[in-house]
């Protein structure tokens, strides 16, 4: 079943199309990662998704509800829908603890108990339990993303959209960020569509990747015919600068 499903979706920014009516589904329980040059409205897309951009026009569904319709309630649906930033967006005044159970609380109205035991659940998933206690602002950029990506899981989404999660690390961090997200993504149950310039990790982990130039789709496949018979000329030279 589709979880979540576009049609004709539209982004247009000041005169400039940076999304030119894209059609696609995303399976329930599929790893989905978007690849192709800076500019080609990758970022966009995922942001659609879960309407933190509006759509200038097109439908995008999640569940066979439909979210451009004004009458859809969003806050509801957007418990549904995790998000991974690229810049983390932590309270940098909570402890790493309190960034994971805030939400939980405020949002979903858990027990303070019941929060922290989800907390320490998916903090011990990332390895940032011991760091369960300290202040966020000591941490690593590595570290800080891992934390979010913990606060991600503990309000148990249906899909989580990663945007570019390892492109503000320090290189040396990228590695550790890439292997949480790849074990928590292999181990849970929830969509994952995952917009990144990493390309072997992308690889590795999909079951289906998306290559996105000037607002298009160009080319959808599974890995193995992407990497193996890349036919389209623009994906070909993309990809060759990674080889
Ligand atoms: P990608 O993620 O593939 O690098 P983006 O979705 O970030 O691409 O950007 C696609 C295009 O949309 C770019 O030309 C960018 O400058 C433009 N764009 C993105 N956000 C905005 C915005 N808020 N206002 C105006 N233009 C934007």
């Amino acid at each position: 079943m589709a979880i979540i499903k576009t049609i004709d979706l539209v982004k247009r920014y000041d005169n400039s199309d940076v999304l030119k009516g894209i059609t696609t589904e995303f399976e329930s329980g599929t790893i989905t990662t978007i690849i192709g040059p800076s500019g080609g409205g990758k970022s966009t897309f995922l942001r659609c998704l879960n309407l933190l951009e509006n759509p200038s026009s097109g439908n995008v569904y999640f569940a066979g509800i439909d979210l451009t319709d004004r009458h859809t309630k969003l806050n509801d649906i957007r418990q549904k829908i995790g998000m991974v930033f690229q810049s983390f967006h932590l309270f940098d005044n909570l402890t790493v603890l309190g960034n994971v159970v805030i939400g939980q609380e405020k949002v979903l109205h858990r027990t303070k108990e019941e929060a922290i035991k989800k907390a320490d659940y998916f903090l011990q998933k990332v390895g940032m339990l011991e760091f369960r206690n300290r202040s966020v602002k000591t941490l690593s950029g590595g570290q800080k993303q891992r934390v979010a990506i913990a606060r991600t899981l503990a309000m148990e989404p249906k899909v989580i959209l990663f945007d570019e999660p390892t492109s503000s690390l320090d290189p040396l961090m990228v590695g550790e960020v890439l292997n949480v997200i790849k074990n928590v993504v292999l181990d849970h149950s929830f969509t994952a569509i995952i917009v990144t310039h990493e390309i072997e990790f992308a690889r590795e982990i999909s079951d289906r990747i998306i290559y996105m130039e000037d607002g298009r789709i160009m080319l959808d496949a599974t890995p193995k015919d992407l990497f193996q018979n890349p036919t389209h000329p623009s994906v070909k030279r993309f990809l060759s600068r990674f080889v």
